[in-house]
């Protein structure tokens, strides 16, 4: 059986610009493998495929890097750092509608991004347990909105938040996911 395990690939570019310039075939390794954190055993394996939301009204076909790691075995997937894991919508416009803002892109997406926002909420109590103060210290019962505010001041944007939670509390906004969890190695190398 396969294992995955997904982390977020720092990437100013958007899903368009990724796409055109077919940067998945860009993407380096991590250094370390994010499941056994040894250095210098991630080598290429394949790529797979996920949808994602654009400045437009079309929904983009991207490849998603993938390594396998020489020691643990494990699969690690580059998720860049546009896309959510196990959502469309990408990260730039969910953070606009958390935000409240209401671009072109929000309002196209307003009902899945109201979903999101529910899943966060719902998310939130199991969120808080993992997380503790590390992004700042909380009021007595935070609510979504104090944290999600907190945790953009405290990493600068979504994307960058995400990759924080996923790297150091294995878990993201929307649920605490398999793929964001370390497991034993495989079999020895
Ligand atoms: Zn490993």
């Amino acid at each position: 059986m396969e294992v995955v395990m997904q982390t977020i690939y720092p990437t100013s570019l958007t899903p368009n610009q990724y796409a055109e310039q077919e940067y998945h075939k860009q993407v380096k390794a991590p250094i370390n493998c994010p499941n056994c954190q040894r250095a210098h055993t991630l080598g290429a394996l394949a790529y797979y495929e996920r949808y994602i939301t654009t400045a437009t009204v079309l929904v983009l076909l991207i490849w998603v890097r993938r390594f396998l790691c020489r020691h643990c075995r494990i699969s690690v997937s580059c998720l860049p750092e546009f896309a959510q894991p196990y959502r469309p919508v990408n990260t730039p416009t969910v953070e606009e509608g958390f935000n409240g803002q209401v671009t072109a892109q929000v309002a196209r997406r307003s009902e899945l991004i109201g979903c999101y926002w529910d899943r966060f909420e719902t998310h939130l109590p199991l969120l808080l347990r993992e997380v503790g103060n590390a992004f700042g210290p909380l009021p007595l019962q935070p609510t979504a909105k104090d944290f999600w505010h907190q945790l953009i001041e405290a990493c600068g944007d979504l994307g960058s938040a995400t990759r924080q939670l996923i790297d150091q509390f294995h878990t993201c906004l929307f649920g605490t996911y398999r793929c964001h969890q370390r497991r034993q190695p495989l079999q020895a190398a």
